[in-house]
């Protein structure tokens, strides 16, 4: 069943046709759900139609908790869904626009060994609809000043969950968050973070707007990849590698692949060097992260001047490669560390 918060505008003028609604009232609606805004509080709507609308599944998340950064403009979100679930988001502030990180998934079941989204496995995907309020519930809660019309201007998928591990929501997600009559946000500033499902990747390029491709690579060669990364045993680089090249020479769109910096694994110069040979004539841009120590994991990160040198390593090897800014330290940033915290302090 298609919840209400992500349905198409022909999926809607049918669904108002069996209740002898009509047509015009299909508009209506979907600029009320661009919004976010639930049936009851469509005021344009006679009530019994409104009424009728609400019995039918939303796909709500609700804002439960905001954490501002002290150090920058960074804020952390708890979303509640419907069934009392728990995901989290961050917004970041940056000069050209805001961009929202949104969750895809209630836990994950990759088990990747740095990240606390998989501490405890996948619970549920979240359906579009739950993604796409993700985002209006930020619309609401943070209303863009000077005269803009979204706060939002820029999505990555990079917070609980593997989004091409659900990705028929994923994909409905892509559809309504770039379409006119949806959130109408340019393909261009959404990015697809993933592990590297590599069979989804091939599918996406044909089900989805052409979006940023994000790949967690983390690693220069399958042996340290699968350390860290379970799903390096199914996919293995040879695979992964090829299928990003493909990714960015169809959509003519730049690769980025993530490389969280860990200490002792991943860090040493001889990896950035296979790095680059691996990478070589992909158009592709690597982007580095100093890996954010969780608790749980007895991983190490690195420092940020480390970072810059392995940077410098790339760079000299003709890869294009940056530090990621770090936002929301001191907000537990890092995917999965809040809704952790809030369930252990729930229990
Ligand atoms: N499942 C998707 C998206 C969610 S994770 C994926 O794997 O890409 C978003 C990014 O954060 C990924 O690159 C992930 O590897 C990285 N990440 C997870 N835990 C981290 C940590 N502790 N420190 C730094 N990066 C981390």
């Amino acid at each position: 069943m298609i919840d209400l918060a992500s349905i198409t505008k022909e999926e809607l003028t049918e669904l108002l046709a069996k209740h002898g609604q009509p047509a015009f009232r299909a508009k209506q609606v979907m600029e009320w759900l661009a919004r976010g805004v639930r049936p009851l509080d469509m005021s344009n709507l006679p009530k019994a139609l409104r009424e009728k609308l609400s019995e039918l599944p939303f796909g709500g998340a609700e804002i439960i908790d905001v954490r501002h950064s002290q150090k920058d403009d960074t804020a952390k979100m708890l979303y509640e869904l419907e069934d009392g679930n728990i995901v989290e988001g961050v917004l970041m502030r940056y000069s050209y626009g805001n961009t929202l990180c949104i969750s895809t998934q209630a836990g994950c079941r990759m088990g990747c060994a740095f990240c606390a989204s998989t501490l405890n496995g996948r619970v549920r995907d979240l359906t579009a609809g739950e993604m796409l309020s993700e985002v209006t519930a930020v619309e609401r809660a943070f209303p863009a000043d000077d005269g803009k019309k979204r706060t939002v201007t820029n999505i990555v998928m990079m917070g609980c969950g593997e989004p091409l591990d659900n990705y028929e929501n994923t994909v409905r997600f892509l559809r309504r968050a770039t379409a006119a009559d949806g959130l109408a946000i340019s393909p261009r500033n959404i990015s697809l973070s993933t592990c590297g499902l590599v069979p989804k990747i091939y599918q996406l390029i044909e089900d989805a707007p052409h979006v940023t491709l994000c790949i967690s690579l983390h690693a220069p060669n399958n042996d340290v990849r699968d350390r860290l990364m379970p799903v390096n045993k199914s996919f293995r680089m040879e695979e992964l590698i090829p299928a990003a090249k493909h990714y960015a020479d169809v959509t003519g769109r730049r690769v980025i692949f993530e490389y969280a910096l860990v200490d002792g694994v991943n860090a040493y110069e001889e990896c950035a060097a296979e790095l680059a040979e691996r990478l070589r004539g992909i158009n592709c841009h690597v982007n580095l992260i100093p890996l954010n120590s969780v608790k749980e994991r007895d991983l190490l990160g690195v420092t940020r001047a480390y970072a810059h040198t392995f940077a410098g390593w790339l760079e000299k090897r003709h890869i294009s490669a940056t530090v990621r800014r770090e936002l929301g330290t001191d907000i537990d940033g890092a995917c999965g560390q809040l809704r952790n915290k809030h369930a252990e302090e729930n229990s």
